[in-house]
């Protein structure tokens, strides 16, 4: 018997009783390959795609996979698979994508702080665009590229200024950020770098933020963005290509973003109102593409009542799911046992699930009505993405196991660290 799927999540379900990632059992994928351990449905990874790729249908458009968010390779597969460019922000991130098949001209190369290193890289690998974002940036690249004899394109970040409304850690296209050229500064700068024998001009981008759910901020960005390449193309630097940036929300709480092909219907409407409509367009989206695709299964070590506060100790902890600690980010923790879930939400025991890290910040839950006991093991949802990525081997605990699952399929995309993983290149004295 299947029942209805978790709110947001269609392709993770309960089936027979048990917690399903599309035909897999969770629990079943525990017992063989233990805990904790991040399960990725590849079908929901994929109508997250299909719902941009429907949005964009009949333009001219690239969609770049934000890699940080989930930058494991067999996750980069399923999108170079799917046609997708990637954007970037480490040479490390470079080597991953190349590793997994990406089209190197499909890559954008994003970040306040790329080395000369890593320039060199990219450029030596044949990437699509640097999306630059500070003036001091711009004449190192072109130092670089000139020295290899090579042309950078570029594309300059712009801060449009708006806020996303959505939480400070994570808004990135105010005044006060790190990120991007302000407004005012556009055009001179464009100006500059088009005066540059190594650099050339393809295209203009922007990202405000991350988490975002509402569509006025990507409305007011556009806006904004417009004027700017009116005003650079007035002064006769042509704008192949606008970049809008990532930064769509998911459901973690009951949160209601716009879905990919509405809020694009809309921005379309404007673009072509504009006189826009036949640019090549690009976007960055990241968490959107893979945050609800995964989830994090954990199994319950101890429950420690107490005076104040209950405890439901779990295997997992902040190194492999560090949204919380960072940002008071909530995840949905579900009992993998379906009766467990429904006597939890009734009359479950309200505690704080939390791991063994030594760390008062290492919580995943707080106040969760819980019906378990040590040995039932635990979903914790919407962890698909900022995950795994931002996992660490803090208290030398070992990075997590990741399966990705296909239809009654799954494979095993990365092993467990052993020991020896986390000790290579130590010394000893
Ligand atoms: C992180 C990032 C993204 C992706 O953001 P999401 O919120 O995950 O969609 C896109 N572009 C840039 C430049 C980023 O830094």
């Amino acid at each position: 018997m299947t029942s209805p799927s978790i709110p947001g999540q269609p392709h993770i379900h309960y089936a027979d009783g048990q917690l399903q990632v599309e035909g897999c059992s969770l629990d079943g994928l525990a017992t063989e390959f233990g805990t904790p351990l991040f399960v990725y449905s590849k079908a929901s990874m994929l109508a997250a795609l299909a719902a941009y790729q429907r949005g964009f249908s009949g333009r001219n458009a690239q969609i770049c996979y934000a890699m940080k968010a989930n930058s494991s390779l067999g996750v980069l597969q399923v999108f170079a698979q799917a046609g997708c460019g990637f954007d970037i922000v480490s040479a490390g991130e470079l080597a991953r994508v190349i590793t997994a098949g990406a089209d190197a001209s499909k890559v954008i190369f994003s970040g306040v702080g790329k080395t000369r290193t890593e320039m060199r890289q990219a450029l030596e690998a044949g990437i699509g665009c640097f999306n630059v974002e500070s003036e001091a940036e711009i004449d190192v690249l072109n130092a670089v590229a000139v020295s290899m004899g090579k042309c950078a394109p570029i594309s300059i970040r712009v801060n449009p200024n708006v806020d996303p409304k959505t939480h400070p850690y994570i808004s990135t296209g105010l005044k006060g950020n790190k990120f991007g050229i302000a407004h005012e500064r556009t055009l001179a700068t464009y100006q500059h770098a088009a005066s540059l024998p190594g650099l050339q001009i393809v295209g203009i981008d922007c990202h405000i933020g991350s988490q975002i759910t509402e569509e006025t901020p990507y409305l007011d960005a556009m806006d904004r963005m417009l004027d700017l390449v009116e005003s650079i193309e007035a002064a006769g630097i042509p704008i192949h290509h606008i970049d809008f940036g990532g930064g769509l929300g998911i459901d973690y709480q009951g949160d209601t973003p716009p879905a990919a092909d509405a809020l694009w219907a809309k921005l379309l409407t404007k673009l072509d109102a504009r006189g826009f409509g036949q640019r090549k367009l690009m976007i960055e989206p990241g968490r959107s593409l893979v945050g609800n695709a995964g989830v994090c299964v954990t199994e319950v070590l101890f429950m420690k009542p107490g005076e104040q506060k209950n405890f439901c100790i779990v295997d997992a902890a902040m190194n492999d799911l560090p949204r919380p600690a960072m940002y008071q980010a909530f995840h949905t923790i579900v009992p993998l046992d379906e009766a467990l879930h429904v006597k939890g939400s009734t009359n479950g025991l309200v505690c704080d699930v939390v791991g063994p890290v030594c760390e008062s910040g290492d919580w995943i839950g707080r106040d969760r009505p819980l019906a378990v006991q040590a040995g039932d093991r635990l979903a914790v949802l919407s962890a698909g993405a900022y995950c795994m990525s931002m996992s660490s081997n803090y208290n030398s605990r070992p990075k997590a196991a990741e399966i990705l699952v296909d239809g009654q399929n799954h494979h095993l995309i990365r092993v467990r660290d052993t020991m020896a993983d986390q000790m290579r290149g130590e010394k000893l004295l």
